[in-house]
């Protein structure tokens, strides 16, 4: 399928994700209607306080949730990702705003998983968010406050914030990707899915993509730190959902010298069939019909948490008629192949290793970008070794080696480490 068709696919979805997830309160309370309400928090009231520098966003609680608030662009927007609440609220809320704040929606994005959207007047930074406590007789209370900023701050935090802003792990902390006066390669690991999208579920054991690709990527990332040669950053350290453009802006604001995005495939209905580990780069005509399926299953990510696709630009297509891009892609390729070659001796492969398709995430134009697919979760084989610490600092090691001969010989060709 073509990127163009398969963008067009996507936006037809998204349009009905929107409707579903993100409507107002009367679709969500048909949405809510299927479960017992009991089961899950409710939202008796939200409302806005504060001025166009400083704006305040409460909801009232039965009981205290987990939340995550992030910034998206163009529209500028400010995403909440809550568990499953059950929103019963006046009629018209949300509909009005104040201060940053032009409007609001909130809805079920998936089972499990609630969203509120925030419609904001220009770029903000997320100051404070949190979930106070249910205290003499007053429901829980969940605050967002918001700050007005220039676009070009609001672009920077765009970048990093989901790394920063997570209090939740300190020692994961890594000084910013940004500008660095360190001249060793930076390699941006992206670990697949996050927060509410869990990437694919092994149907015999309920593990998760998103689980089992953080664990290796992280795995993965002491080792390429131990080597002393290059920096190393993550577009997710913890379990947080990242939309993919912002893994690609990220490559790219933070100069990245090559992307590694990390996955595990499943195949449907419980076919154990497929089989070892697959590696791709970017094409727009994908290689053969399993590529194009399973680029479609990975693109799909920001629709699990209702990113609107829509309001992003035509990226990929523009991208790829884009000669600049001809070196990237041959790059992408030789890393690819050395990728093959040297895992080979430490993993099972698929049966056709290397593979390309039209996945979002490999789509920075002066990135060198693979995608690997460690193994499938539906097949009882590959599960044990993807779960396995054994497996995973073995493959790990073979993924090391062939960054280095990745650098050495683009070195020795006189290209230059860097993206440039
Ligand atoms: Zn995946």
């Amino acid at each position: 399928m073509s990127i163009r068709a398969h963008k067009c696919l996507l936006a037809a979805l998204c349009g009905v994700l929107l409707v579903a997830g993100l409507a107002p309160a009367a679709a969500l309370d048909r949405a809510a209607a299927r479960a017992p309400a009991e089961d899950f928090p409710l939202v008796s009231e939200a409302r806005l306080m504060g001025d166009e520098t400083r704006t305040r966003f409460v909801a009232d609680l039965t009981r205290t949730i987990d939340l995550a608030a992030f910034t998206l662009a163009d529209p500028y927007r400010v995403i909440i990702d809550v568990p499953q609440l059950t929103f019963r609220l006046p009629a018209k809320t949300g509909e009005s705003g104040r201060g940053l704040v032009k409007a609001f929606r909130f809805g079920l994005v998936m089972q499990g998983g609630s969203r509120i959207v925030l419609d904001v007047t220009g770029p903000v930074r997320v100051d404070k968010a949190f979930v106070l406590d249910p205290v003499d007789g007053q429901p829980a209370r969940l605050v967002v406050d918001l700050v007005a900023i220039d676009r070009e701050s609001f672009l920077r935090n765009l970048a990093i914030d989901h790394q920063t802003r997570r209090a939740s792990a300190p020692t994961r902390e890594r000084e910013s990707p940004g500008k660095s006066t360190d001249p060793r390669p930076l390699i941006m690991l992206d670990p697949g899915h996050g927060g509410l999208d869990s990437g694919t579920i092994a149907p015999s054991t309920g593990d998760n993509e998103k689980g089992i690709v953080l664990d290796f990527a992280l795995k993965l990332r002491d080792k390429l730190e131990k080597t002393g040669k290059y920096r190393v950053a993550m577009t997710r350290t913890d379990d947080h959902f990242v939309p993919l453009a912002d893994r690609v802006r990220l490559a790219r604001t933070s100069q990245a010298a090559l992307l590694i995005s990390i996955h595990a495939d499943a195949l449907a209905h419980r076919d154990t069939k497929g089989h070892g580990a697959t590696v791709y780069t970017l094409s727009e005509t994908a290689s053969d019909a399993e590529a194009a399926r399973l680029a479609d299953a990975e693109n799909r990510a920001d629709l699990i948490a209702g990113v609107d696709l829509s309001s992003e630009p035509d990226d990929v297509t523009d991208i790829l008629i884009d000669l600049a891009q001809r070196e990237t892609k041959s790059f992408s390729m030789h890393f690819a192949r050395g990728l093959v070659s040297e895992i080979k001796t430490a993993a099972r492969l698929n049966e056709r290793p290397l593979k390309s398709a039209g996945f979002r995430v490999l789509t920075a134009p002066d990135v060198p970008s693979v995608l690997i697919e460690l193994g499938f979760v539906t097949n009882p084989q590959d599960l044990k070794l993807l779960t396995s610490d054994a497996w995973r600092a073995r493959v790990a090691d073979s993924m090391v080696l062939a960054i280095q001969t990745f650098f050495t010989t683009r070195i020795a060709g006189g290209a230059p480490p860097g993206p440039n």
